[in-house]
Protein backbone atom coordinates (compact mmCIF):
# COMPACT_ATOMS: atom_id res chain seq x y z
CA UNK A 1 0.00 0.00 0.00
CA UNK A 2 1.53 3.25 -1.07
CA UNK A 3 1.18 6.64 0.48
CA UNK A 4 0.64 9.62 -1.89
CA UNK A 5 0.86 12.30 0.32
CA UNK A 6 2.07 12.59 3.87
CA UNK A 7 2.06 15.44 6.19
CA UNK A 8 4.89 15.43 8.83
CA UNK A 9 4.47 17.31 12.33
CA UNK A 10 2.53 20.54 10.20
CA UNK A 11 2.22 23.35 12.49
CA UNK A 12 0.78 26.77 10.75
CA UNK A 13 -1.59 29.15 11.26
CA UNK A 14 -2.61 32.93 10.39
CA UNK A 15 -0.95 35.95 10.95
CA UNK A 16 0.17 35.25 14.41
CA UNK A 17 -2.09 33.28 15.20
CA UNK A 18 -1.13 29.53 15.49
CA UNK A 19 -4.01 26.88 13.93
CA UNK A 20 -2.05 23.23 13.33
CA UNK A 21 0.15 22.34 16.17
CA UNK A 22 2.29 19.26 14.07
CA UNK A 23 -0.22 17.43 11.79
CA UNK A 24 0.68 14.02 11.11
CA UNK A 25 -1.41 11.88 8.68
CA UNK A 26 -1.20 9.71 5.30
CA UNK A 27 -3.37 9.43 2.38
CA UNK A 28 -2.66 5.98 1.38
CA UNK A 29 -3.23 5.16 -2.49
CA UNK A 30 -6.72 4.83 -4.05
CA UNK A 31 -7.95 5.18 -0.24
CA UNK A 32 -11.12 7.64 0.50
CA UNK A 33 -9.86 9.64 3.56
CA UNK A 34 -11.07 11.97 5.91
CA UNK A 35 -10.59 14.46 8.61
CA UNK A 36 -13.33 15.03 10.96
CA UNK A 37 -13.63 17.33 14.07
CA UNK A 38 -15.70 20.64 15.57
CA UNK A 39 -15.75 23.72 13.75
CA UNK A 40 -12.37 25.21 14.42
CA UNK A 41 -10.36 22.24 14.56
CA UNK A 42 -8.53 22.88 12.03
CA UNK A 43 -9.44 20.93 9.12
CA UNK A 44 -9.76 23.48 6.20
CA UNK A 45 -6.30 25.31 7.74
CA UNK A 46 -4.98 21.85 6.89
CA UNK A 47 -5.97 21.21 3.26
CA UNK A 48 -4.83 24.75 3.14
CA UNK A 49 -1.38 23.48 4.23
CA UNK A 50 -1.30 20.66 1.94
CA UNK A 51 -2.30 23.04 -1.03
CA UNK A 52 0.26 25.62 0.21
CA UNK A 53 -2.36 28.37 0.01
CA UNK A 54 -1.20 28.40 3.72
CA UNK A 55 2.57 28.10 3.48
CA UNK A 56 3.72 25.37 6.24
CA UNK A 57 5.73 27.10 9.13
CA UNK A 58 6.94 23.80 10.09
CA UNK A 59 6.58 20.23 8.99
CA UNK A 60 6.61 18.84 6.11
CA UNK A 61 4.88 17.69 2.89
CA UNK A 62 5.35 14.93 0.92
CA UNK A 63 3.56 13.57 -2.69
CA UNK A 64 4.03 11.04 -4.38
CA UNK A 65 7.25 10.42 -2.48
CA UNK A 66 8.45 14.36 -2.89
CA UNK A 67 9.30 16.85 -0.68
CA UNK A 68 6.47 19.54 -1.88
CA UNK A 69 6.38 21.66 1.10
CA UNK A 70 8.00 24.91 -0.71
CA UNK A 71 5.79 24.60 -3.73
CA UNK A 72 3.56 27.30 -5.17
CA UNK A 73 -0.51 25.99 -5.41
CA UNK A 74 -0.06 26.26 -8.71
CA UNK A 75 2.93 24.13 -9.30
CA UNK A 76 1.03 21.35 -6.74
CA UNK A 77 -2.06 21.35 -8.82
CA UNK A 78 0.51 20.63 -11.87
CA UNK A 79 1.81 17.56 -9.90
CA UNK A 80 -1.63 16.25 -9.76
CA UNK A 81 -2.71 17.61 -6.27
CA UNK A 82 -6.48 19.33 -6.69
CA UNK A 83 -8.08 21.65 -4.49
CA UNK A 84 -12.45 21.58 -4.43
CA UNK A 85 -12.36 24.57 -2.14
CA UNK A 86 -15.19 25.16 0.21
CA UNK A 87 -17.57 27.50 -0.94
CA UNK A 88 -17.19 26.33 -4.35
CA UNK A 89 -15.45 29.37 -5.92
CA UNK A 90 -17.22 29.23 -8.94
CA UNK A 91 -17.52 31.96 -12.19
CA UNK A 92 -21.06 32.61 -11.27
CA UNK A 93 -20.99 34.41 -15.11
CA UNK A 94 -19.38 31.69 -16.76
CA UNK A 95 -21.44 28.75 -18.12
CA UNK A 96 -21.08 25.46 -17.08
CA UNK A 97 -19.20 24.50 -19.75
CA UNK A 98 -16.77 27.45 -19.34
CA UNK A 99 -16.19 26.58 -15.61
CA UNK A 100 -15.41 23.02 -16.78
CA UNK A 101 -12.81 24.16 -18.73
CA UNK A 102 -10.95 26.56 -16.99
CA UNK A 103 -10.37 23.59 -14.21
CA UNK A 104 -8.01 22.27 -16.79
CA UNK A 105 -5.37 24.74 -16.44
CA UNK A 106 -2.40 22.60 -16.26
CA UNK A 107 -0.77 21.35 -19.78
CA UNK A 108 -1.52 17.64 -18.58
CA UNK A 109 -5.20 18.48 -17.70
CA UNK A 110 -5.18 20.49 -21.20
CA UNK A 111 -4.16 17.64 -23.14
CA UNK A 112 -6.83 15.29 -21.86
CA UNK A 113 -9.56 18.42 -21.87
CA UNK A 114 -11.87 16.16 -24.29
CA UNK A 115 -12.11 12.75 -22.52
CA UNK A 116 -12.65 14.48 -19.24
CA UNK A 117 -15.31 16.64 -20.10
CA UNK A 118 -17.01 13.58 -21.39
CA UNK A 119 -16.51 11.57 -18.09
CA UNK A 120 -17.55 14.47 -16.07
CA UNK A 121 -20.93 15.29 -18.06
CA UNK A 122 -21.12 11.12 -18.09
CA UNK A 123 -20.82 11.40 -13.95
CA UNK A 124 -23.30 14.26 -13.70
CA UNK A 125 -25.58 13.83 -16.55
CA UNK A 126 -27.49 17.13 -14.95
CA UNK A 127 -24.11 19.59 -15.95
CA UNK A 128 -24.45 18.01 -19.55
CA UNK A 129 -27.94 19.26 -19.64
CA UNK A 130 -26.90 22.64 -17.82
CA UNK A 131 -23.54 23.17 -20.02
CA UNK A 132 -24.88 26.74 -21.20
CA UNK A 133 -26.17 27.54 -18.32
CA UNK A 134 -24.37 30.54 -15.85
CA UNK A 135 -23.35 28.70 -12.85
CA UNK A 136 -24.88 31.26 -10.57
CA UNK A 137 -28.21 30.30 -11.88
CA UNK A 138 -27.36 26.34 -10.60
CA UNK A 139 -29.32 24.64 -7.70
CA UNK A 140 -26.32 24.34 -5.01
CA UNK A 141 -26.46 20.40 -5.54
CA UNK A 142 -25.56 21.14 -9.08
CA UNK A 143 -23.10 23.90 -8.31
CA UNK A 144 -21.05 21.06 -5.95
CA UNK A 145 -21.16 18.61 -8.99
CA UNK A 146 -20.05 21.69 -11.01
CA UNK A 147 -17.14 22.47 -8.21
CA UNK A 148 -16.45 18.47 -8.24
CA UNK A 149 -16.19 18.31 -11.99
CA UNK A 150 -14.16 21.50 -12.56
CA UNK A 151 -11.72 19.69 -9.52
CA UNK A 152 -12.10 16.76 -12.23
CA UNK A 153 -10.90 18.54 -15.23
CA UNK A 154 -7.72 19.65 -13.42
CA UNK A 155 -6.87 15.17 -13.96
CA UNK A 156 -6.15 14.92 -10.11
CA UNK A 157 -3.90 12.41 -8.69
CA UNK A 158 -5.33 12.98 -5.59
CA UNK A 159 -8.58 14.69 -5.08
CA UNK A 160 -9.15 16.82 -2.36
CA UNK A 161 -12.55 17.92 -1.39
CA UNK A 162 -13.76 20.57 1.76
CA UNK A 163 -17.10 20.40 2.89
CA UNK A 164 -18.74 18.18 -0.04
CA UNK A 165 -21.95 17.89 1.71
CA UNK A 166 -22.33 21.34 3.24
CA UNK A 167 -25.53 23.05 2.80
CA UNK A 168 -26.97 20.10 0.54
CA UNK A 169 -30.08 17.99 0.70
CA UNK A 170 -29.10 14.34 2.77
CA UNK A 171 -30.11 12.45 -0.04
CA UNK A 172 -28.14 14.58 -2.88
CA UNK A 173 -25.04 14.54 -0.19
CA UNK A 174 -25.60 10.44 -0.55
CA UNK A 175 -25.33 10.74 -4.01
CA UNK A 176 -22.59 12.71 -4.53
CA UNK A 177 -20.77 10.52 -1.67
CA UNK A 178 -21.71 7.47 -4.48
CA UNK A 179 -20.08 9.53 -7.43
CA UNK A 180 -17.05 10.00 -5.41
CA UNK A 181 -16.95 6.48 -4.35
CA UNK A 182 -17.71 5.54 -8.16
CA UNK A 183 -14.55 7.18 -8.44
CA UNK A 184 -12.39 5.65 -5.99
CA UNK A 185 -13.19 2.39 -7.51
CA UNK A 186 -11.88 3.38 -10.65
CA UNK A 187 -8.79 4.47 -9.12
CA UNK A 188 -8.63 7.96 -7.89
CA UNK A 189 -7.46 8.99 -4.58
CA UNK A 190 -9.47 10.93 -2.63
CA UNK A 191 -9.39 13.53 0.53
CA UNK A 192 -12.40 14.72 1.81
CA UNK A 193 -13.12 17.62 4.92
CA UNK A 194 -16.77 16.65 5.64
CA UNK A 195 -19.12 18.13 8.71
CA UNK A 196 -21.50 14.98 8.27
CA UNK A 197 -19.92 12.84 10.33
CA UNK A 198 -22.27 10.02 10.05
CA UNK A 199 -21.71 9.83 6.34
CA UNK A 200 -18.04 10.86 6.07
CA UNK A 201 -17.17 7.63 8.36
CA UNK A 202 -19.77 5.26 6.94
CA UNK A 203 -18.20 6.14 3.19
CA UNK A 204 -14.71 6.60 3.97
CA UNK A 205 -11.99 4.11 4.42
CA UNK A 206 -9.85 5.80 7.06
CA UNK A 207 -10.30 8.52 8.79
CA UNK A 208 -8.14 11.42 11.40
CA UNK A 209 -9.99 13.01 14.34
CA UNK A 210 -8.64 16.44 14.35
CA UNK A 211 -9.05 18.91 17.53
CA UNK A 212 -7.56 21.84 18.55
CA UNK A 213 -4.96 21.60 15.38
CA UNK A 214 -4.03 18.23 16.71
CA UNK A 215 -5.08 14.78 15.11
CA UNK A 216 -5.92 13.19 17.97
CA UNK A 217 -7.67 9.67 16.75
CA UNK A 218 -7.01 7.85 13.56
CA UNK A 219 -8.33 4.45 12.33
CA UNK A 220 -10.52 2.85 10.09
CA UNK A 221 -13.41 4.80 9.71
CA UNK A 222 -15.91 2.11 11.06
CA UNK A 223 -14.11 1.53 13.76
CA UNK A 224 -13.89 5.44 14.65
CA UNK A 225 -17.50 5.28 13.60
CA UNK A 226 -18.10 2.63 16.66
CA UNK A 227 -16.05 4.42 19.31
CA UNK A 228 -18.48 6.32 21.72
CA UNK A 229 -16.03 8.33 23.72
CA UNK A 230 -14.34 9.58 20.27
CA UNK A 231 -17.99 10.75 19.25
CA UNK A 232 -18.66 12.49 22.36
CA UNK A 233 -15.66 13.92 22.76
CA UNK A 234 -14.61 15.48 19.25
CA UNK A 235 -17.49 15.19 17.08
CA UNK A 236 -20.37 16.13 19.12
CA UNK A 237 -22.58 13.42 17.76
P1 LIG B 1 -14.87 24.84 10.06
O1 LIG B 1 -15.56 23.56 9.96
O2 LIG B 1 -15.57 25.80 10.98
O3 LIG B 1 -14.43 25.43 8.76
P2 LIG B 1 -12.17 23.92 10.45
O4 LIG B 1 -11.87 22.72 11.27
O5 LIG B 1 -12.11 23.78 8.98
O6 LIG B 1 -13.55 24.50 10.89
P3 LIG B 1 -10.35 26.09 10.12
O7 LIG B 1 -11.22 26.76 9.12
O8 LIG B 1 -9.11 25.43 9.69
O9 LIG B 1 -11.20 25.03 10.94
O10 LIG B 1 -10.06 27.16 11.25
C1 LIG B 1 -9.19 26.91 12.36
C2 LIG B 1 -8.96 28.22 13.09
O11 LIG B 1 -8.29 29.14 12.22
C3 LIG B 1 -10.23 28.92 13.55
O12 LIG B 1 -9.99 29.41 14.85
C4 LIG B 1 -10.40 30.04 12.56
O13 LIG B 1 -11.01 31.15 13.17
C5 LIG B 1 -8.98 30.37 12.15
N1 LIG B 1 -8.91 30.87 10.77
C6 LIG B 1 -9.34 30.22 9.66
N2 LIG B 1 -9.13 30.95 8.55
C7 LIG B 1 -8.54 32.11 8.95
C8 LIG B 1 -8.06 33.28 8.29
N3 LIG B 1 -8.12 33.38 6.95
N4 LIG B 1 -7.53 34.25 9.05
C9 LIG B 1 -7.45 34.12 10.39
N5 LIG B 1 -7.86 33.06 11.07
C10 LIG B 1 -8.41 32.05 10.38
Amino acid sequence: MSRVLELTDVETGYGEVQVLWGVTLSVEENKMTTLVGANGAGKTTTMRAIMGVVKPWKGTVRFLGEDVTQLTPHEKAQLGLVLVPEGRQLFADLSVAENLEMGAYSPRARNNLDANIKKVYELFPRLFERKKQKAGTLSGGEQQMLAVGRGLMADPVVLMIDELSLGLAPVLAQSLFGTLKRLKDEGLTILLVEQNVHLALALSDYAYVLAEGRVKIEGPSHQVARDDEVREAYLGV
